[in-house]
């Protein structure tokens, strides 16, 4: 029997006539490089964006065209999202911090048709653009007085190019199903490959992750997303706080910059923010030496990689500030679990309660998740076993743009590379990746584990685990350490502090104290280039 209910397209369009509508007034206040204090409203922001889709019309670009953006975090990225999907092209969010050879491959393998970008990355793609001859022109994101002399071919100044257009546009209606934009993830290993996502899949992504038992947003939030909005759509907050009516504040190039982080705090009365682990220990370390307070901070989602327990511990006790867990990634739009506290969970000691906070969280509704041994076998979810974590889902990708490789297995599950454990009701731990695995005489280690315990030592900056040969036990941890400026400590003392925290032979077999790690464009670092930098690791037992 059929029902009697609407066939509503979900698409972005519709979400963005609801915004207007609804949460007109609703502000957005970011930072640019030619504006410090940029502020205006949803409506106001809406309007610009049917500027700027008649625009791409007089640029000559169609439904289905890839169009690129090289951005930070601001309203004028936030009109391209819009502008871009609702027209029916693909908004394909570029991380600048790519390597020159990724960025070449893949706003090729892309067919990108133009590139919208920063001033600041006009050097870069001034060197690249004979690489790039699919790419029709380029459009600077900013106004007349701050266009800069470029030898970039077929180049536009934005503000000018709207300036004329009309703020009325007859949107297309779209199948759900159309694409909506993409994103490459960066490639540890090979070419970058190209997730591509559309209408229904980001609005059920919006609907879910903006649930209480995730990002928790409401009219009554003021959200400030310092994870990039080239990374996987921002974990989709540059859709969710228009849903709601949140405050949109956005940082701009200062991302990492503790001080401009806290004075946005304050001015606008942020209560929550989202980013990768690194964001934080520079606020932090800000707040610290400055002995500035952050009052409106209610909470920070923290996710990307595993949090170090630091984080959370000072933002609790010293700002009064919940830091929250989260686990996704490119593949998975991103959301995937969420850690927010259970009402049981509040009660439980001091350590306990911690030991909760360290994992990643719960599945959220619509991502349906198993754990597998290596021979395919289900593991029960009894906060022991671990196994490689698969997923399926409406936002969680089948496969990969133009790749015949990759993607979910023959009963629709994708597997996501990372290992964990399950409690029984549903909490998830990642103990590891399964590449970054250490396996030393048939056991594995969790190189997670054991990076969490060393940078919580007091003298550690950053520290990393990889997996080495070893002739006696195939592999051992080998700890890599960056110590804190001024910090000196021993071999012996940085291996000691293993003692009673680990399992005795989890502890790393020897340790290398090291300038820098190296990292890769989305910031984490880089277990490839150390496991090729230390195959031939002479360790002291040998
Ligand atoms: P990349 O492929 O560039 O690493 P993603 O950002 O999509 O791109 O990375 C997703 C991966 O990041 C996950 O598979 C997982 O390994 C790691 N990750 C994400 N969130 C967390 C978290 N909260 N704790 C530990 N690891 C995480």
């Amino acid at each position: 029997m059929l029902s009697t209910m609407m066939n509503t397209p979900l698409t972005i369009t519709s979400l963005m006539h609801f915004a207007e509508k609804v949460h007109g007034a609703s502000e957005i206040v970011s930072v640019t490089a030619d504006n410090p204090n940029h502020s205006y409203t949803y409506r106001d922001a809406f309007a610009r964006v049917r500027k700027l889709a008649n625009a791409l019309k007089a640029l000559g670009a169609e439904q289905g065209d890839r169009i690129a953006t090289l951005a930070w975090n601001d309203y004028r990225h936030l009109e391209l999202y819009y502008a871009i999907s609702c027209s029916g092209m693909v908004c394909h969010t570029i991380n600048p911090r790519l390597f020159p050879e990724q960025l070449e491959f893949i706003v090729n393998h892309a067919d990108d048709r133009w590139i919208f970008l920063d001033v600041a990355f006009v050097p870069i793609l001034e060197k690249m653009q004979e690489l790039m001859p699919k790419v029709k022109g380029f459009v600077i994101l900013t106004d007349e007085a701050h266009m800069p002399e470029t030898g970039l071919r077929n180049v536009h100044c934005y503000e000018t190019l709207i300036a004329d257009k009309p703020d009325t546009f007859d949107w297309p209606q779209l199948d759900e199903n159309t694409a909506s934009a993409m994103c490459y993830t960066s490639g540890t290993t090979g070419n970058p490959k190209g997730v591509v996502y559309n209408h229904r899949s980001t609005i059920l992504h919006v609907y879910a992750s903006s649930l209480p038992e995730a990002f928790n947003l409401s009219s009554r939030t003021v959200v400030m997303p310092i994870v990039p909005m080239f990374h996987v759509n921002g974990w989709g907050l540059v859709y969710s706080a228009p849903m709601v009516g949140a405050k949109l504040v956005m940082p701009g190039p200062k991302m990492g910059d503790g001080e401009i982080l806290c004075n946005l705090i304050n001015e606008h009365k942020v209560s929550a923010s989202a980013g990768v682990p690194t964001v934080w220990l520079a606020l932090l370390q800000y707040l610290d030496s400055s002995g500035q307070r952050v009052p409106s901070l209610e909470r920070l989602t923290v996710g990307g990689a595993a949090c170090p327990q630091m984080i959370i511990e000072e933002f609790a006790q010293k700002h009064n500030v919940e830091v929250q867990q989260a686990w996704g990634m490119t593949e998975m739009s991103p959301l995937g679990t969420y850690n927010q506290p259970r009402p049981n969970e509040l009660d439980l000691p001091a350590d306990e309660f911690m030991k909760n906070r360290l994992k990643q969280g719960r599945p959220i509704f619509g991502v349906d998740m198993r754990i597998e041994d290596e021979d395919g076998n289900e593991l029960p979810w009894d906060g022991k076993s671990s196994g490689a974590v698969k997923v399926r889902g409406p936002w969680i990708t089948e496969s990969y743009y133009g790749l015949d490789n990759g993607g979910a297995d023959e009963d629709g599950w994708f597997e996501t590379g990372d290992v964990a454990c399950m409690t029984s009701d549903g909490l998830m731990q990642i103990t590891d990746r399964t590449k970054d695995v250490i396996k030393s005489g048939g056991e594995w280690i969790s190189s997670i584990d054991l990076e969490n315990c060393a940078v919580n030592h007091p003298a550690v900056a950053e520290a990393a685990v990889i997996g080495a040969p070893h002739p006696k036990w195939t592999e051992r941890p080998l700890l890599l350490a960056v110590l804190k400026e001024g910090e000196s400590i021993t071999q012996e003392e940085m291996l000691g502090w293993f003692d009673g925290k680990v399992a005795k032979w989890w502890i790393p077999a020897d340790c290398v104290f090291v300038e820098s790690l190296p990292h890769t464009a989305t910031g984490k670092i880089s277990k490839k280039d150390l496991r090729e930098d230390y195959q031939d690791f002479k360790w002291s037992d040998v």
